[in-house]
């Protein structure tokens, strides 16, 4: 069985000692493919590193977190671009509207998350949204920016099944991470009712740990604990689980654009 895991910060300074026994643990577990969000310059040569080491299952975003969208965002942005044009990323990401840690900066997280989107566009890349208590504000965006040439995922889903349709009609597959194994998390209660076609595994690494590991780091082998939440939320095989993410991973990802 192969699992992708499209949301993991396997560069994040939580694996600073023990990265390489980490990515193994996952890799044998048959979670093979690591899509890497970024989240500011900072953190830029970690992702490059992390790519050399791992060459066939790494594969790094570019973008600006919107928690990291502060008085320099201009210089950030500036960053950005000059990824893009200097060589290939698989998305644009993670970008969005966090109002949970700031909501003086919603104006520029705005303005950096429509930026990011046109830029994905001219790149035919997908975007990768982050929302956090933000859901009218990312929607507000989505609907000015909608089209053929808009799709993505949106990272760490937890809204209403509404606002999963309303997710699903701007092209966006749902990224559905520990938050689904919550006793509260409340999306087990409709994802059902989301054809699977609309599903990608993530563990949002090191954060949000799935049960039984709640409230602990978050590793990417634990994606595999998601994908067997979905089994029972589905009534489906592990096996197919497996096979049906791993290729919604792949149509976000690998299909060329016209
Ligand atoms: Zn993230």
């Amino acid at each position: 069985m192969n699992f992708t895991d499209t949301h993991t910060h396997l560069y994040s300074e939580s694996f600073d000692e023990d990265q390489d026994v980490m990515i193994q643990r996952a890799i044998d577990a048959g979670v093979n493919r690591f899509f890497i969000p970024a989240i500011d310059s900072e953190y830029t040569e970690r992702m490059y590193a992390l790519e050399k080491n791992y060459p066939d299952h790494m594969f790094l975003m570019a973008g600006l977190h919107p928690t990291h969208v502060k008085e320099n965002y201009e210089e950030e942005l500036a960053h950005v671009e000059a990824q893009f044009a200097a060589r290939d990323f698989y998305a644009v990401g993670e970008i969005g509207i966090d109002l949970y840690w700031d909501k003086s900066t919603l104006e520029i997280q705005r303005d950096a998350f429509k930026r990011q989107i046109q830029l994905a566009k001219k790149y035919k890349k997908p975007i990768v949204i982050h929302c956090r208590e933000a859901f009218d504000e990312v929607f507000e965006v989505l609907e000015s920016e909608k089209g053929d040439d808009l799709f993505g995922i949106f990272h760490c889903f937890s809204g209403t099944k509404e606002q999963a349709e309303q997710a699903i009609n701007y092209n966006m597959k749902l990224g559905i991470g520990g938050v689904a194994t919550f006793k509260n998390g409340k999306i087990d209660q409709f994802l059902a009712e989301i054809p699977l076609s609309h599903i990608v595994l993530e563990t949002d690494a090191p954060y949000l740990s799935p049960v039984p590991y709640r409230g602990k780091r978050n590793e990417s082998s634990y994606v595999v604990l998601v994908a067997e939440k979905l089994a029972t939320i589905y009534q489906k095989p592990l096996d197919e689980i497996a096979a049906i993410t791993t290729s919604n991973a792949d149509e976000v990802f690998f299909t060329k654009r016209a």
